[in-house]
C-alpha cells in the first residue's frame, strides 16, 4: 500500500502533525512529495500538501486521497525540509510555514454549502425562511440569518442537513481568447462567396480571416472591424471558425523600455571585495559575507557581477531588497543587465501578477529573482548566490506567523545549495557587524564612494537654540535659508519627517531632556489616563513631571507632528514652492507611490516631503538638499534599537543628496544634537557608533550579547490576562536557568487591540534549548484555553516590534 504523508490546511495545534492517506491506484503516479491534494478530513474536505510517501502507517484504517491539484510538485525537496526547520525554529504551524512560501493564490478557499437531506416540512419555520425550498444553498446565508449555531448542530445530528465543503482553487492562469480558422482556406472562401448580402458583418469577418489565415486575438479582431462578438460567434457555431485560449503572463513591466547595460570595469577595491565571493561560487562553497560599504561605493555593481558569474555557471540567484526600495530605479538595474532572466516579486503586484512571476521561476524561465522578503522562497533548484541588500532593514523579519527572518532562511538555503550569501549595507545591524568582526561572517569593506566623490556634508541644528532665539516654527533658520537657495537655483529638496505611528514620549523643548527607564535605558511612554510615565519592558512607573527634571522648564510635553502639518507650514513659509507629500495617506492606492516619485523625478515639484518611505533607494540627480525635520522622533521610541535606527535612517537619507554632479548638503534638526547617534551619523562614523552602542547593549544585556524572545499573551478579559501572564512568568522563572533573564509580565504598549488585552514577557537568553523547553511547558499547560481561542500566546524570537 502506498501512503501519502500530508500536512493539512488547518492551522491549529491539534492538527499540526502529518496525516496519512492511502493513495488509490488511479493516483499512484501522480501523488508525489510537493503536490497539493484534496483529502477527507472529519466531515469535510480540505486541501493538504504531500510532504513524503511511505509504505506503512500506524493507523490501521486509512482514508483515501481524493484528488490531486498539481501535476508537477510546487514544493521542492529542499523547501519541504525548510518548512520543517521553520516550524521548529519559529514555533509556527507547519502549514503556515508552507503557505508562507507560496504566492497567495495557492491558498484554497472553502465554500460551505448546506445540503437538505429531508423534505421541507420536517424543518422549523426559521430554517424554512433561509432554505426557501432549495436543496443546496451557501452556508453563509445561515450565518447571516437568525438560526443559531446550536440549531445547526442539532439539524446535522438529526441528519436533516449535511454541510459540505467545496474547495476552490484560485491559482488560475490568465488566458486570452483567439479566433482561428476551423476549416481549409478554400472552404472559407467558398462560404464567403455564398453569404447573403444582409450578413455584412459576417462577410467582413470571413474576408479578414481568409486574408489572414491564422489565429487572431478576439479583441483585436473586434476592434479592427469595429464589430460585436455575435457575427464571430455565428461563424463559430457554423464550425467555420473556432475560439482558442492562449495563456499569457501579466507583465507589470510591459510599459518600461529597458536598455541593456554592461559590466563596468571594477575599481581595485571592488576587485578585492568580489574575489572571495567569486571563489565561493566557483568552489560550491557556502559562506556568509557582510559587504559593508557606504552608499554609492559600488555594492550593487558587485551584486550584478557576482550574479553574472552564477549565471555563467548555469545557476540561479535571489536578490532581496526592502519593499520600500523596490522602486523602478532599483529593478531597472537588474533588468537592464539580465533582461528576461529576471522576475520581480513585490507587494505592489496583484495576486495574479505575483503568481505569474512565481510560475516563471517554477518553470525555469527566469534565473534571477529580485524581490521583497518572501522572494527568499523562490523555488529555484540550483541556487548559486543569495544577496540581501540593506540587510539592516526590519522588513526582512516577518511580523506575522511564521515569524521568520529572511537572513536565517538565506543561511539555510545557502548551506543547502553550498553557495554564498551576501549581506550588504552601509549601516549593518549590530548583530551582523559583531558576527563579522568575530569572523562568523566574512567581512568585506568598501569605504569610499566610486570616484572618491564626497559624501554630502551634514549640519546638525540645535532646535533648543532656535526656541531661545524666538523661532517657534518647525524650521530652523539654517534650513529655511538653504531651502530658499535651492528654490532659487531650481534644485530639488527632500524633507524627511521621521515619525512612526507611535510617539507618545515626552520631551523638554527647552533642553531636549527625555525621560528614560533606569533599568532598561529606553524612553518611557506617556499614559494619559493615569498621567504617568511607564517603561514597557520592565513595567516601572514614574509620575509625569510638571517641570523638566533637568532645566526646570515647563515646556515639557508630548512630541510629534504630522506630515500634513509640515506641508501647511511649508506652503506658508515658501509660497512659490511646489510640494509633493508622501505618506501612508497619499500612497495607499496601488501605483501612487511610483506616480508621485515619477512626478518628482520629472521636476514637477521642488520639495518631496515624506516619512521613512522616501529615505531609501531614491536617486534623483537634481536633489542637492536633504532636511530632517525632527531627528528625535525615532531616537525616543520605546525600543532598545532606537539609537541604531536613528543612525541608520540619518545615514540613509543623507545618501539621497548629491549623488551625481551637484554636491549635496544635509540639515538635521534635533533637540538632542549631542546624542552620539546623531553626532556620529553626521560624521559618517559607523565604527565609533558601533563601539559606543555595543557598550550600552552589554550593560543592559541586549543583543548581540543576549538573544531575545518576546511572549505576548492576550485575552478578552483584563483580569484573566493578568493572571495568566503571571502564571506564565512563574513557569518560565522556574524553568529557566540563571543564564537567562526574564522580564515582565508587563502590559504591552498597546494594551488593547481589537478588544483583547495584551501583556508580554521578554526573555533574554544565551541558549535556545532551555527557552524552547520552558515555552513548551507553557504551551502544554494552556493547551486547552489556546485551542478554545480563549487566550492567545504568541512567541516572537528576535523581535523587532514591541507594541
Ligand atoms: P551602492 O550600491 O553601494 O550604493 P552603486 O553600485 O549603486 O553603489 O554605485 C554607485 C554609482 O557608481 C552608480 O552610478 C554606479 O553605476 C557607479 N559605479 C559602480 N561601480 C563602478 C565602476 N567600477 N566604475 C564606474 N562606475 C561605477
Ligand atoms: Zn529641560
Ligand atoms: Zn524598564
Amino acid at each position: 500500500m502506498r501512503i501519502a504523508n500530508v500536512v493539512i490546511d488547518v492551522a491549529a495545534s491539534s492538527i499540526d502533525s502529518l496525516f496519512d492517506y492511502e493513495i488509490p491506484s488511479s493516483l499512484e503516479d501522480v501523488v508525489k512529495p510537493g503536490v497539493r491534494v484534496i483529502v477527507p478530513f472529519g466531515p469535510r474536505k480540505v486541501m493538504g500538501f504531500v510532504v513524503s510517501l511511505s509504505d506503512q502507517s500506524e493507523i490501521s484504517k486509512l482514508r483515501e486521497v481524493e484528488s490531486v491539484l498539481d501535476y508537477t510538485p510546487i514544493f521542492t525537496e529542499e523547501l519541504i525540509h525548510l518548512s520543517k526547520w521553520m516550524q521548529e525554529t519559529t514555533l509556527c504551524f507547519r502549514i503556515s510555514a508552507m503557505q508562507a512560501m507560496l504566492p497567495a493564490v495557492f491558498k484554497a478557499t472553502y465554500e460551505k454549502e448546506v445540503w437538505m437531506l429531508a423534505e421541507d416540512e420536517e424543518f422549523p419555520e426559521e430554517w424554512k425562511n433561509v432554505s426557501q425550498g432549495r436543496e443546496v444553498f451557501p452556508f453563509q446565508e445561515v450565518e447571516e440569518s437568525s438560526v443559531s449555531p446550536h440549531q445547526v448542530t442539532k439539524l446535522v445530528q438529526e441528519e436533516l442537513i449535511d454541510i459540505k465543503y467545496n474547495v476552490q482553487r484560485k491559482d488560475q492562469v490568465k488566458t486570452v481568447t483567439y479566433v482561428e480558422p476551423a476549416v481549409e482556406e478554400y472552404v472559407l472562401q467558398e462560404h464567403l462567396e455564398q453569404l447573403s448580402g444582409n450578413a455584412r458583418k459576417q462577410r467582413e469577418v470571413l474576408a479578414f480571416m481568409t486574408e489572414h489565415y491564422e489565429a487572431v486575438e478576439l479583441k483585436k479582431l473586434q476592434n479592427e472591424l469595429n464589430i460585436t462578438k455575435s457575427p464571430i460567434q455565428k461563424l463559430v457555431s457554423e464550425k467555420l471558425l473556432r475560439f482558442t485560449k492562449k495563456e499569457i503572463y501579466r507583465d507589470p513591466f510591459k510599459n518600461h523600455v529597458i536598455e541593456q547595460s554592461y559590466p563596468l570595469n571594477l575599481t581595485k577595491k571592488q576587485q578585492t571585495v568580489i574575489e572571495p565571493i567569486i571563489q565561493n561560487i566557483n568552489n560550491n562553497q557556502h559562506e556568509m559575507f557582510l559587504l559593508h560599504g557606504v552608499t554609492g561605493s559600488g555594492k550593487t555593481e558587485i551584486y550584478l557581477q557576482s550574479i553574472q558569474r552564477v549565471l555563467e555557471k548555469g545557476q540561479e540567484a535571489i536578490v532581496l531588497v526592502p519593499e520600500i526600495s523596490l522602486t523602478p530605479q532599483m529593478v531597472h538595474r537588474f533588468k537592464s543587465r539580465f533582461g528576461d532572466e529576471v522576475a520581480v516579486l513585490h507587494s505592489g503586484l496583484s495576486k495574479g501578477e505575483k503568481y505569474d512571476e512565481w510560475r516563471k521561476i517554477h518553470r525555469n524561465e527566469v534565473r534571477v529573482v529580485v524581490g521583497a522578503r518572501s522572494a527568499i522562497f523562490a523555488p529555484f533548484e540550483n541556487l548559486g548566490i543569495i544577496i540581501i541588500d540593506e540587510e539592516h532593514e526590519n522588513t526582512y523579519k516577518q511580523e506575522d506567523y511564521p515569524k521568520y527572518h529572511a537572513r536565517d532562511v538565506a543561511k539555510f538555503r545557502g548551506t543547502y545549495h553550498k553557495c554564498p550569501v551576501v549581506l550588504g549595507s552601509a549601516t549593518p545591524t549590530l548583530e551582523t557587524y559583531a558576527r563579522a568582526l568575530k569572523g562568523v561572517y566574512h567581512l568585506l569593506s568598501l569605504d569610499e564612494r566610486i570616484n572618491e566623490q564626497e559624501l554630502p556634508s551634514i549640519d546638525v541644528v540645535d532646535m533648543r537654540l532656535e526656541l531661545q532665539k524666538g523661532n517657534r516654527t518647525m524650521f530652523s533658520d539654517l534650513l529655511v535659508e538653504k531651502i530658499q537657495e535651492r528654490l532659487e537655483r531650481k534644485e530639488q529638496i527632500v524633507l524627511l519627517l521621521n515619525r512612526r505611528g507611535y510617539s507618545s514620549f515626552v520631551m523638554c523643548r527647552e533642553c531636549g531632556e527625555t525621560i528614560h527607564c533606569d533599568n532598561c535605558d529606553i524612553s518611557m511612554t506617556y499614559h494619559q489616563k493615569k498621567n504617568q510615565l511607564k517603561c514597557h519592558y520592565c513595567n516601572d512607573v514614574k509620575p509625569m513631571p510638571q517641570r523638566c527634571p533637568k532645566c526646570e522648564s515647563d515646556a515639557i510635553r508630548f512630541f510629534g507632528t504630522g506630515t500634513q502639518k509640515v506641508e501647511e507650514a511649508l506652503l506658508q513659509q515658501f509660497e512659490q514652492a511646489r510640494v509633493i507629500r508622501m505618506d501612508v495617506d497619499t500612497t495607499s492606492r496601488k501605483g501612487s507611490h511610483e506616480k508621485l516619485l515619477n512626478e518628482f523625478g520629472r521636476g514637477e515639484a521642488d520639495i518631496l516631503l515624506g516619512t521613512q518611505m522616501i529615505a531609501k533607494g531614491l536617486d534623483f540627480e537634481n536633489v542637492t538638499l536633504v532636511g530632517v525635520i525632527a531627528a528625535d522622533a525615532i531616537l525616543h521610541l520605546p525600543d532598545f534599537r532606537a539609537s541604531e535606527k536613528t543612525f541608520q535612517l540619518l545615514t540613509q537619507v543623507s545618501g539621497r543628496a548629491g549623488r551625481h554632479e551637484l554636491p549635496g548638503e544635509v540639515v538635521v534638526q534635533s533637540y538632542t544634537p549631542d546624542h552620539y547617534s546623531i553626532e556620529l551619523a553626521s560624521q559618517y562614523d559607523f565604527e565609533s557608533f558601533f563601539k559606543k552602542e555595543m557598550q550600552l547593549r552589554k550593560r543592559f544585556s541586549y543583543p548581540p550579547y543576549y538573544f531575545l524572545a518576546l511572549i505576548n499573551i492576550s485575552h478578552d478579559n483584563h483580569v484573566q490576562v493578568v493572571e495568566t501572564a503571571q502564571e506564565i512568568a512563574g513557569i518560565l522563572a522556574e524553568k529557566l536557568s540563571q543564564e537567562s533573564l526574564l522580564m515582565g509580565p508587563t502590559p504591552s504598549p498597546m494594551l488593547r487591540i481589537k478588544n483583547r488585552y495584551r501583556y508580554q514577557c521578554m526573555i533574554k537568553y544565551k541558549r535556545r534549548e532551555e527557552v524552547d523547553q520552558a515555552l513548551r511547558e507553557v504551551l502544554e499547560k494552556f493547551k486547552k484555553e489556546i485551542n478554545q481561542n480563549k487566550i492567545q500566546i504568541t512567541i516572537d524570537f528576535e523581535p523587532y516590534h514591541f507594541m
